[in-house]
C-alpha cells in the first residue's frame, strides 16, 4: 500500500487554518488538471443475500479533485451510503480500480485500511453517532486513542478540533446536554481531529433544523476553504447541494452530472 500521509506528530489543524485558498475552489468545480484525490474506475459492488445477487454500484467511475467540496443526491436505496463507505475504506468494491489519497483500495489488507482510515478519513454520520456516556471532549479524542498520540497531545488536539466547530465552551459537556446542532459540531470535531485528508459526510444535515442545517453547512464550507478538506457530502437537501462546488446523481448504480 502506499499511503502518502507522514506520522502521528504532524501539525496540528491550527497551524494549517491561514492558507489562502485559490478562487477557483470556491465556488465552481475545480479544473480537471488538478489532482485527483478519488479515483474509481468501473467500479461494482454487489450484495449476496441467499441466491439473489443485488447489483448496486455499476461500472461507476468517478474523479474527485483535491480540495473540491462535492455533493452526491438520488433517491433512497441508489447506493449512495455504499458509495462513500468504499471511499471510506469501511468496505470494499466488489471489482474495479479504486484510488483513494494514492491507497489503493483493492489491494489492501483489512489492517492496512484501518490505517488508511485514521490517517486519511473523517467521517461524519446523518445521526452523528456519539458515545453517550462520554463528554464532547472524550468523544473528539476517540479517533486518536488508535494513534501513539500521547494523552495531553490528545487533549490538546481534541480542544483544538472543539474550538475550529466553535464548541469551546462545552467541552465537558454530555451528548444529552447538547442541542442536535452541537451534536453534529461535536461529531465533525471528532472527524477532523486526526487531520484527515478527506471528510465523508452522510446526509450530516438530515436530522437538522434549517437554521442549525445551515450553521453545519457554513461549518463544512470553512473546512474545505480554509483547511483544505476535501469533502463528499450526501444530501437530500437542495440548499445543502448548492453550498457545495459541485453535485453528482447517482441513480440505477452509475453516476451522471
Ligand atoms: P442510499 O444510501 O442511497 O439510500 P444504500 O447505499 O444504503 O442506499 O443502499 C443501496 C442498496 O444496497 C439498498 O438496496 C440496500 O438495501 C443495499 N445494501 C446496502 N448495504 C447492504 C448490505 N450490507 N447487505 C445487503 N444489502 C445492502
Ligand atoms: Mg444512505
Amino acid at each position: 500500500m502506499s499511503t502518502t500521509q507522514s506520522s502521528d506528530t504532524e501539525a496540528p489543524i491550527e497551524e494549517t487554518a491561514q492558507v489562502e485558498v485559490p478562487a477557483q475552489y470556491r465556488r465552481s468545480a475545480a479544473p480537471a488538471a488538478l489532482k485527483m484525490i478519488i479515483e474509481l474506475k468501473n467500479v461494482t459492488k454487489t450484495f449476496t443475500r441467499g441466491s439473489e445477487t443485488l447489483t448496486v454500484l455499476d461500472g461507476l467511475t468517478l474523479d474527485v479533485p483535491e480540495g473540491s467540496f462535492e455533493a452526491l443526491m438520488g433517491p433512497s436505496g441508489s447506493g449512495k451510503s455504499t458509495l462513500l463507505n468504499l471511499i471510506a475504506g469501511l468496505d470494499r468494491p466488489t471489482s474495479g480500480a479504486a484510488q483513494v489519497a494514492g491507497a489503493d483500495l483493492m489491494k489492501m489488507s483489512d489492517g492496512d485500511l484501518a490505517t488508511f482510515r485514521s490517517r486519511h478519513i473523517g467521517f461524519i454520520f446523518q445521526a452523528y453517532n456519539l458515545m453517550p456516556v462520554l463528554t464532547a471532549l472524550e468523544n473528539v479524542e476517540l479517533p486518536l486513542l488508535l494513534t501513539k498520540v500521547s494523552s495531553s497531545e490528545r487533549r490538546k488536539r481534541a480542544q483544538t478540533a472543539l474550538r475550529v466547530v466553535g464548541l469551546e465552551d462545552r467541552m465537558g459537556h454530555y451528548p444529552r446536554q447538547l442541542s442536535g446542532g452541537q451534536e453534529q459540531r461535536v461529531a465533525i470535531a471528532r472527524a477532523i481531529v486526526n487531520d484527515p485528508t478527506i471528510i465523508v459526510a452522510d446526509e450530516p444535515t438530515g436530522d437538522l433544523d434549517r437554521k442549525a442545517a445551515d450553521d453545519i453547512l457554513t461549518l463544512l464550507t470553512k473546512l474545505n476553504t480554509e483547511f483544505k478538506k476535501t469533502i463528499l457530502m450526501v444530501t437530500h437537501d437542495p440548499a445543502a447541494a448548492e453550498r457545495a462546488t459541485m453535485t453528482r446523481h447517482l441513480d440505477k448504480g452509475k453516476l451522471g452530472a
